[in-house]
């Protein structure tokens, strides 16, 4: 097993984890919260280091990023584990299950990537949460990097400081999944924090990586139009107008058992959003068409997303095409 980075030694052979603002106490052969994290004779291990559970070949569209690379499609990988314990989770199997893992080394991966998977820009770490994989995660995307590949992090932005500075240098780019904007909402149905995610956004950003942010709307949880409008408002004033924010409908799933998103709070929530910013897509809903780009500058129709397929319409290099605008997408 693999040595955890970011933990201290306590009394009576305990160790404390850094990774995450859990900073978790674990006991002789006890797991943090997280499942991944063991103290054996006072070191902690990261037993997932190199335990892949789950390979595709995805849409860049579908983590979800649609101004990085767009069209583009990227090799998605994942672990077990979760640092968080949301109600409602979407990947329960793998965050909280005891899914079947294969090892695979960073060259390895790195190298099935660039010779074997045909059309992958790099590699994206999801499914659970990547960020308490952190020492393959690390290893594996310098590695990714130094061979010319993109590295990308679908994460609940739930570590701390040093840990994402640490990783900053060599992600491309994030998406962030925003749980809620209350810590109400945090402590009740997660099980974390607000905070450290808005810093790990913010943090983010500033470093020069591309990141977008998505929130699941929770029927009667975090659908108000004063959260939304709050949430809305901080991004732009703290990252940036330009910052794309996916809005994604929430279907009963894992302990959560709320009725569907209503449609109209959807359109609300879009509506609502898009006072703030110029980039508010939804999720989940296709019967809503409301996943194409325009420019915000001309009103002009850049990218159109329409039942998986990604048509560049107005779109050269990362200005529009009518008006001349630079746009806030990476090709
Ligand atoms: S990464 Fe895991 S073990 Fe470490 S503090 Fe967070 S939940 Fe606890």
């Amino acid at each position: 097993m693999t040595e955890a980075s970011f933990f201290e030694r306590v009394e009576d052979n305990k160790v404390r984890c850094l990774l995450c603002p859990h900073q978790c106490v674990i006991a002789e052969d006890r797991t943090g919260i997280c499942r991944v994290r063991r103290n054996q004779a006072g070191i902690l291990y990261a037993e997932t280091y190199g335990r892949c559970a789950s390979f595709a070949l995805d849409p860049i569209e579908k983590k979800p990023l649609y101004h990085f690379y767009p069209g583009s499609h990227i090799l998605s990988i994942g672990t077990r584990g979760c640092n968080l314990k949301c109600r409602f989770c979407q990947n329960y199997l793998l965050a909280h299950g005891e899914p079947q893992t294969d090892y695979v080394t960073p060259q390895d991966l790195v190298t099935m990537v660039k010779e074997k998977v045909a059309g992958s820009i790099g590699i994206a770490y999801t499914y659970n949460e990547p960020l308490i994989w952190f020492e393959y995660l690390l290893e594996t995307a310098t590695y990714a990097k130094k061979q010319g590949l993109k590295n990308v992090i679908v994460s609940n932005g739930f570590v701390n400081e040093k840990p994402l500075e640490e990783l900053l240098p060599v992600i491309d780019a994030f998406n962030i999944d925003l749980k809620a904007f209350t810590e109400d909402f945090y402590q009740r149905l997660t099980g974390g924090e607000l905070e450290p995610v808005k810093n790990t956004i913010v943090k983010a950003a500033k470093s020069g990586c591309h990141v977008e942010v998505t929130m699941l709307l929770v029927t009667g949880e975090n659908d108000s139009r004063e959260e939304v409008a709050a949430l809305a408002h901080w991004l732009a004033e703290e990252v940036g107008k330009d910052t794309p924010l996916h809005l994604s409908r929430y279907f009963p799933n894992y302990k959560m058992t709320a009725p569907p998103t209503p449609l109209e709070t959807m359109e609300q929530a879009h509506e609502t959003a898009r006072q703030e910013l110029h980039y508010v897509y939804l999720g989940n809903v296709p019967e809503l068409t409301k996943s194409d780009t325009f420019c915000p500058h001309c009103g002009s129709l850049v990218i159109s997303r329409r039942w998986g397929s990604v048509r560049i319409e107005n779109l050269r290099g990362n200005r529009c095409q009518v008006c001349g605008a630079v746009l806030n997408i990476i090709r």
